[in-house]
């Protein structure tokens, strides 16, 4: 088996990449085991995140490496929360908080000035000056709601009801919510094109 380094430290994200690359023969180990620090993310897109931290755990391990950069972006914000999804309110993390300002600055508009949609976009390197990374992107559309809805998800979920339901993400069945969301989309492209790292 290979292995390859998670430039993440979240235990979710390294089940769920460790599941989808021992298909292609691959052992995923996160950075942190193998001694690798976060690095700032000075990106502007999530694309550029992606590869700035897949290079970063590549150069440092010598591994090929695998990196994943996520959020939701809404229209009429000019696509913000964006790369800042994760501290929209100030704190990383505090899911309350984001929410709570995603609702103020959204504010008396109606349902059709909320179109939203979550994107991830996955990045793999085969090593640290991979000339042709395998990118996947996944975009999950639908509309910010005007108030939280659900217990389940994280994030922005209780605020996103996407396109096609009646339901808000944090009210989805989780193995639903995996399949279709941006993330399992970007997971089954990345899947689909495995073949290509043999190459
Ligand atoms: P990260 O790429 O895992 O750091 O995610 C960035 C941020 O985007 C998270 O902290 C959430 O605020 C938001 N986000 C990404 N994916 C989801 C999702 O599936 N549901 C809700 N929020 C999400």
């Amino acid at each position: 088996m290979r292995r390859i380094v998670l430039a993440s430290g979240n235990p979710g994200k390294l089940a769920e990449f460790g599941q989808l690359l021992a298909d292609a023969d691959f052992e995923v180990v996160a950075q942190g085991a193998l001694g690798v620090e976060d690095i700032e993310e000075t990106g502007l897109t999530f694309v550029e995140n992606a590869l700035l931290k897949a290079r970063h755990a590549a150069r440092v391990t010598g591994l090929p490496a695998l990196a994943d950069d996520s959020g939701l972006c809404v229209d009429v914000l000019g696509g913000a929360p964006g790369l800042y999804s994760a501290r929209y309110a100030g704190t990383h993390g505090d899911n309350a908080a984001n929410n709570t300002r995603l609702l103020r600055e959204l504010d008396g508009r109606p349902d059709a000035e909320r179109r939203a949609f979550f994107i991830c976009v996955l990045v793999l390197l085969r090593h640290a000056e991979d000339p042709a990374p395998l990118v996947a992107e996944g975009r999950w559309h639908g509309r910010v709601l005007h108030a939280p809805r659900g217990e389940g998800g994280f994030g922005y979920d209780p605020l996103f009801l996407p396109d096609g339901h009646e339901r808000a993400a944090a009210e989805l069945d989780k193995a639903l919510k995996n399949r279709i969301s941006h993330r399992g989309q970007a997971l089954a492209q990345l899947h689909a094109r495995l073949a290509d790292l043999a190459a």
